[in-house]
């Protein structure tokens, strides 16, 4: 099998599974609880929360730990639109967003909140100038993903937070997915930023949104304080652990495992050359870990699951997103509808073998060539 689906989900590397199973074998007390076996437990979690808190170079109070970046993204627009709905209901997005975000914004403008989306150059990148040009006394967020998880984009974030500090009463939300692992971040000037844990070798069913101190918000679940204020419910100490050391190992040699995938990236392109029907759409703005390409003539669902009988297995845009309907990320691109109803992704790891990489180029060069001939007949 060759796995090149990474955007969409990781495998969980092995000694995080051992520490997962470890931690609910060991530590059955609720953190919560004020016996020794929840005095035990509390301990390691926050032991787990420093060392995230320490790898991101945040305070562990601005942690909040959520079921996954859906989820954080949620908590992180409603909780923001609810809570400062006095200041003003206006916030600013892109329409390069993962479906978690967007259809989060259709639904607060779908309750009276202004949502804008900024100008998109061709490149992909936001047009800043057209951004500050949509700020007004109104605006209590501006939401913009890292890295766009279609075509891997990755934004000028730190440029962008150095704008918004001009604007003490519009909060910066990030919806860092793709990004945490892949690149080196600096949350220094974000106030708000969601990830996951599965796209980084860690469980599921675990993300984290970091919110600044200074800031409030309307949590989505009522109940018990538990371990954040700000999200009811038992803290899952395995999946806690587990995140915090998934973390670890993703920031380790990190820029090493970029230039890995840089050259894998690389080779698959250099083998698409010969193509002159396919449109390479990830371009120099994007991270080298998604490569996303049209095929012009063939359906994606063909192509992916023609793949799929090599056992090798890629993705149509996104795997959150409607296949049926044109890429929003590619349409906001000025890219045409033979262009937007036709990409697939592959998704790179550095855990991707060269030889990983070779076979995909033979399996794809003799799957490509047999549906075209078949189309000719
Ligand atoms: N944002 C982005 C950019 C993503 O790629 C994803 C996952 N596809 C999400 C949010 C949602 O994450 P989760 O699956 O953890 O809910």
């Amino acid at each position: 099998m060759i796995y090149l689906d990474y955007s969409a989900t990781t495998p969980i590397e092995d000694s995080v599974l051992e520490t997962y199973i470890n931690v609910s074998k060991n530590f059955i007390g609720n953190a919560n609880s004020i016996h020794s076996l929840g005095i035990k437990s509390k301990e390691l979690l926050n032991s787990s929360t420093n060392q995230i808190a320490s790898l991101l170079n945040i305070k562990p109070t601005e942690i909040i730990y959520t079921s996954g970046a859906t989820e954080s993204n949620n908590l992180a627009l409603k909780g923001i639109a609810f809570n400062y709905k006095n200041r003003g209901k206006h916030i600013i997005s892109t329409p390069l967003e993962h479906s978690s975000v967007s259809e989060t914004l259709k639904y607060l403008e779908s309750i009276g909140y202004k949502i804008s989306y900024v100008k998109v150059l061709d490149n992909g990148l936001i047009d800043i100038e057209n951004l500050k040009s949509l700020i007004t006394d109104e605006t209590i967020l501006v939401s913009i993903g890292y890295i766009n998880s279609e075509l891997g984009i990755r934004q000028n974030i730190e440029e962008i937070s150095n704008i918004l500090e001009n604007y003490p009463k519009t909060f910066f939300h990030v919806d860092g997915t793709q990004a945490i692992g892949k690149i080196n971040v600096d949350l220094n000037n974000i106030d708000l930023f969601s990830f996951s844990s599965h796209k980084i070798y860690g469980p599921k069913g675990i993300g984290c949104l970091i919110k600044k101190d200074k800031i409030s918000l309307i949590p989505l679940m009522h109940g018990g304080k538990s371990e954040s204020p700000f999200r009811s419910g038992t803290p899952s100490l395995p999946l806690i652990v587990s995140l915090a050391k998934a973390l670890r190992l993703s920031l380790e040699n990190i820029n090493q495992k970029y230039e890995i995938v840089n050259n894998l990236n690389n080779k698959i392109k250099e083998n698409l050359k010969k193509y002159n029907k396919i449109m390479i759409n990830s371009n120099e703005n994007c991270i080298p870990h998604i490569l996303n390409i049209s095929l012009s003539d063939i359906r994606p669902e063909t192509f992916i699951h023609a793949m799929e009988e090599h056992e090798i297995y890629i993705s149509t845009k996104s795997a959150c997103s409607n296949p049926n309907v044109p890429s929003t990320t590619l349409k906001a691109m000025n890219k045409d509808d033979s262009v937007s109803t036709t990409s697939i992704r592959i998704s790179i790891s550095n855990k991707t073998t060269l030889e990983e990489i070779e076979k995909f180029n033979e399996i794809f060069d003799q799957v490509y060539n047999d549906l075209n001939s078949i189309k000719g007949e």
